[in-house]
């Protein structure tokens, strides 16, 4: 009875797994507004079932649909009847997931067996969880793993504290609060070893943790991240039940208390950016919002996404410029540049509205309007040609070239004390 169980559980795990069979990613160069109008009407249309990786905005910006092979063909018609421009980015998703799976269990197997574990790979939260313990224990006089909540399923919500005083103001930075963006999850973790290992090493690094605290939350989205993991691996949202929805999860990047409900938000609850059902709603949301209003004094708060290679600052509810513009956009500047140097990898600074779209009850705007000037958030590699399955070898480089751009934040708020 007990074997029949565990097959039955083995054969459901390895059958609710999504599949991409045959889905494509298609890049569109929108020509004109209306062709923007067009493709906006597009993502209303849910039978299609589209999932678009970059929205359409403005005709600079290309626009990244993941589109169900089921849909293909009537997508591709579609566009080429209207004359639309588009290229192939991802031939057959699923290939690619199979390569990335394949390359993570290598990678299991290999750090198994050396007992290292490799910065340079995706990995799972389990193993996520266990070395930002080690870290905490291997640095233990200036890091310690705090728990600031729990996830709707019950997942421990760990943020690491670097500090070496008592009443010290603080830096926030997260990662990984929409599940899919592996990158950035991978990235924070290695930055949490980096700030750790250069401490009393790197003078920048020594004088910015003898004046202020840095919390670092690897992973804002736990259950969102082994659901991306272990069932879909496209999965960007929280894993909350929608009463009276047989749809999954909320868009914790819609879900902060900042013009909350408007517009670049969905009421959906079937919807990628659907916005739950009030302010908070999400235990991960409230979970950081809570900790930074106890805390009252966090000075700068950056959230790292993926993907498109930005430097976003407020606002995304509105598209007025935030009072600090000047002064942020030229940290901004400063901070890319710095970014870039090492590998040439281009970004765009602008505020969310200017430079993707409005989009209502960001993280950065709620941590804004509470008074924190320095609020950013990054957009990681790429530009789209891997798009969310950014391959391993561009980890190392990503997270290297990351860092140079935060140092100049947070060097730009240790300097400016306000
Ligand atoms: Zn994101």
């Amino acid at each position: 009875m007990k074997l029949l169980l565990i097959f039955a559980a083995l054969v459901a795990g390895v059958f609710t797994e999504r599949t991409f069979i045959g889905d494509q990613v298609l890049r569109i160069k929108a020509k004109s507004y209306d062709e923007i109008n067009q493709l906006q009407a597009l993502e209303t249309l849910a039978h299609l079932q589209l999932d678009f990786w970059a929205e359409p905005h403005n005709p600079d910006i290309p626009v990244d649909i993941r589109v169900p092979f089921e849909n293909l063909q009537s997508v591709k018609v579609y566009l080429e009847s209207n004359n639309f421009e588009y290229s192939i980015m991802i031939e057959d998703l699923q290939k690619v997931i199979d390569e990335e799976k394949q390359e993570m269990e290598m990678n299991a197997r290999k750090e198994r067996n050396s007992g290292t574990f490799n910065y340079g790979a995706y990995h799972s939260l389990d193993t996520l969880y266990n070395t930002i313990s080690s870290i905490a224990q291997d640095y233990s006089s200036l890091v310690t793993r705090q728990q600031i909540g729990t996830s709707y399923e019950g997942r421990p919500i760990y943020v690491l504290k670097f500090s070496t005083g008592t009443n010290r103001p603080g830096i926030w930075v997260d990662a990984g609060i929409h599940a899919r963006e592996w990158v950035t999850q991978a990235t924070a973790l290695w930055t949490a070893h980096k700030l750790a290992s250069d401490y009393g090493k790197d003078a920048s690094v020594t004088s910015l943790l003898n004046s202020h605290d840095v919390f670092l939350l690897v992973v804002t989205n736990p259950d969102g991240y082994v659901y991306s993991h272990s069932a879909d691996r496209m999965w960007r949202k929280t894993r909350s039940v929608n009463s009276g929805s047989r749809c999954y999860g909320v868009d914790p990047n819609r879900n902060w208390d900042a013009g909350f409900g408007g517009p670049g938000a969905s009421s959906d609850p079937c919807s990628d950016t659907y916005r739950g059902p009030r302010a908070e709603s999400e235990v991960e949301v409230k979970a950081v919002a809570d900790f930074i209003r106890a805390h009252g004094r966090i000075k700068g708060f950056i959230s790292i996404h993926s993907y498109s290679q930005y430097l976003l600052i407020p606002y995304g509810y509105k598209c007025t410029n935030p009072a600090d513009y000047t002064e942020l956009m030229n940290v901004g500047r400063a901070a890319t540049s710095s970014l870039s140097s090492l590998y040439g990898t281009k970004y765009t600074v602008g505020t969310i509205c200017t430079t993707i779209y409005q989009s209502s009850g960001g993280s950065i705007d709620w941590t804004y309007d509470l008074g924190i000037k320095y609020s950013f958030a990054f957009e990681l590699r790429d530009t789209g040609r891997y798009g969310f399955l950014l391959p391993t070898t561009q980890i190392l480089p990503t997270a290297q070239e990351t860092w140079l751009g935060l140092k100049k934040i947070v060097e730009h708020i240790r300097d400016n004390p306000y």
